[in-house]
């Protein structure tokens, strides 16, 4: 049995997005504009860990991004990052089945200013600048387990690699490494593997919302030249959704006549057989988003959780030996749709707590750490995620009442109904309404899901091929369901196992078996998984967990 590696970090990110990226950097930076000056030196080895296969594999955004944070990291240069096209255009459509209506666009949705972007590649644009700052990048190293002393984190071990299904070490076996840290800042995305764990050990959530999300689901489609041009945004309301489903459509235009085309889907619906990829499949049918996708071919597809709960959901952000960043921290703004700029900055303020300990002495304290909620409070992170602190709980009540909730945040500074400063939430999946009770939404049976052409919509197969989501066949399962006894009996009867639908990589498939109680037990394609989080936050018994698969692995989004 091979011995475990340890390694030593002075400063490590886990997970290579924006939040990481840019607090490495940023670090960099000030370390070295601080020895320039002459002062006592800072020598220290930064490094960024990261599950995927390269930079930006698993980076997955809309995006219309706020260039606010490109901007303060890379003055210089800022404006030859890869993006698709400045903001010019835009429109706001109330949507049916047949047609698509302009609408005036509200004051915060409107996105002049502003770069349509893919994320994959403005990561890659950002990593031979890490590089030079002598940043040590670990692609293929998915972090699994916190290394905790107590209440304090010493670091993380990553996964181990060549183990077989039944987790059994193949000739190839090498146990994963530990990496000690005098800090770890965990930037993991949504619903890290790491921030959870610590969230329950070390009890982060106390006295918080719980996190809201959204699935977002997206195509990219090559179509005729010149039928939509780059930084065109349209963003669209109502259908295929209807009034008591979160979300809406988007539509923005890329370079080379690529055109992303998305839906994002409350996952606090109420249905539990509702499908967002078939609905997605559904919104291209809408005649006007047909009409500027005809001719074209699907490239790409990706699918990803969005932590849409905002200030309220954010966990205590910060412990001995730990900061929490990013997706993982909630630095989102889902009135504005706008994350990339905030987890950027959440990162960038994370480097500036660190280094005022480094420069303090030579070692970052728990004392320096517990500074970072109030340099977040400061910035703009507070003045743009504060005001609409309740958006997305007033959805609660149906799209008429996040409509109202929306104006009223305006005129109130954010307050709710009632002027509450604060409105409470529950978890998304505890909207679900069973089948079994009398007035629940229809069984399986009495449906008619959509059939897909191969031409402008796609069966969860078929898009997940343009995912390039690849896993090692001979591995243990990533996707840990705790009792699959409750899939084969109450979930069947209860909800009609909603895992087959919330998925949109058809990786969860109930097969037949005459000795189960309902006829059925699960199957897991666990190699289809695109690393989207959803049925981790959306089993109403919440006995999914989703673990890193071995590094490498899951979708290939460097180009989207
Ligand atoms: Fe997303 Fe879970 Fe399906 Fe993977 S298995 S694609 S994480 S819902």
């Amino acid at each position: 049995m091979s011995e475990r590696e340890v390694l030593e970090m002075d400063v490590l990110f886990v997970g290579a997005g924006p939040a990481s990226m840019a607090g490495a950097y940023h670090l960099a930076q000030l370390i070295a504009r601080h020895n320039e000056a002459g002062g006592p030196a800072i020598e220290i080895e930064i490094g960024i860990l990261e599950k995927g296969k390269e930079i930006g594999a698993h980076a997955l955004s809309g995006a219309v991004v706020d260039p606010r944070a490109f901007q303060e990291l890379f003055p210089d240069d800022w404006q030859e990052a890869p993006f698709e096209g400045a903001v010019t255009d835009e429109e706001l459509w109330w949507m049916t089945g047949k047609g698509a209506w302009s609408m005036p666009i509200p004051p915060m949705m409107v996105n002049r200013g502003k770069y349509v972007g893919s994320l994959g590649k403005l990561l890659k644009w950002m990593e031979p600048k890490l590089e030079e700052a002598g940043i040590n990048i670990f692609c293929e190293f998915p972090a699994t387990e916190v290394l905790l002393d107590g209440e304090r984190v010493l670091g993380v071990r990553t996964g181990d690699r060549g183990l077989d299904e039944h987790g059994k070490p193949k000739a190839n076996h090498e146990p994963g490494v530990d990496i000690h840290s005098q800090v770890v800042v965990l930037g993991e995305g949504v619903r890290g593997t790491l921030a959870k764990q610590l969230e329950e050990t070390l009890r982060l959530r106390e006295g918080r919302n719980p996190q809201l999300y959204a699935i977002g689901i997206k195509e990219v489609w090559e179509v005729p030249a010149g039928r939509i041009q780059p930084g065109k945004v349209i963003h669209s309301m109502n259908w295929p959704l209807g009034f008591d489903t979160f979300g809406g459509g988007f539509i923005y235009g890329m370079q080379d006549d690529q055109v992303i085309v998305g839906l994002v889907v409350g996952l606090d619906y109420k249905d539990p057989l509702l499908d967002p990829h078939e609905l997605f499949q559904r919104f291209k049918t809408n005649p006007k988003v047909r009409a500027l996708l005809e001719g074209g071919t699907m490239a790409f597809y990706g699918a990803k959780a969005i932590p849409e709960g905002g200030w309220w959901s954010m966990p205590k952000l910060w412990g001995d030996g730990f900061l929490i960043c990013g997706d993982s921290g909630s630095f989102l703004d889902s009135q504005r749709l706008k994350g990339i700029h905030l987890a950027m900055k959440s990162g960038m303020l994370a480097a500036e707590t660190i280094f005022d300990g480094l420069k303090e002495g030579g070692t970052v304290t728990a004392e320096h750490l517990s500074r970072f909620p109030q340099k977040v409070d400061e910035s703009y992170v507070r003045k743009q995620l504060h005001p609409v602190r309740n958006f997305h709980q007033a959805f609660d009540k149906g799209l008429l009442g996040g409509m109202v909730q929306a104006g009223l945040g305006m005129v109130t500074g954010g307050r709710g109904w009632g002027l509450l400063d604060r409105l409470g939430a529950k978890p998304g999946y505890q909207h679900l309404e069973r089948l079994d009770q009398p007035g629940g939404p229809p069984r399986e049976e009495a449906r008619t899901r959509m059939e897909y052409d191969g031409t402008l919509t796609f069966d969860k197969l078929a898009d997940v091929y343009n995912s390039g989501t690849g896993h090692e066949e001979d591995q243990p399962v990533h996707l840990l369901v705790a009792d699959t006894n409750i899939c084969e009996d109450r979930c069947a009867r209860e909800f009609g196992n909603p895992c087959q639908h919330f998925c949109p990589a058809a990786v969860y498939e109930m097969v037949e078996a005459p000795d189960t109680p309902s006829g059925k037990r699960l199957q897991i394609n666990a190699s289809n998984c695109v690393h989207c989080k959803t049925c981790d936050i959306m089993d109403p018994y919440q006995i999914i967990t989703w673990v890193p698969p071995e590094g490498g692995g899951g979708p290939n989004y460097s180009k989207m």
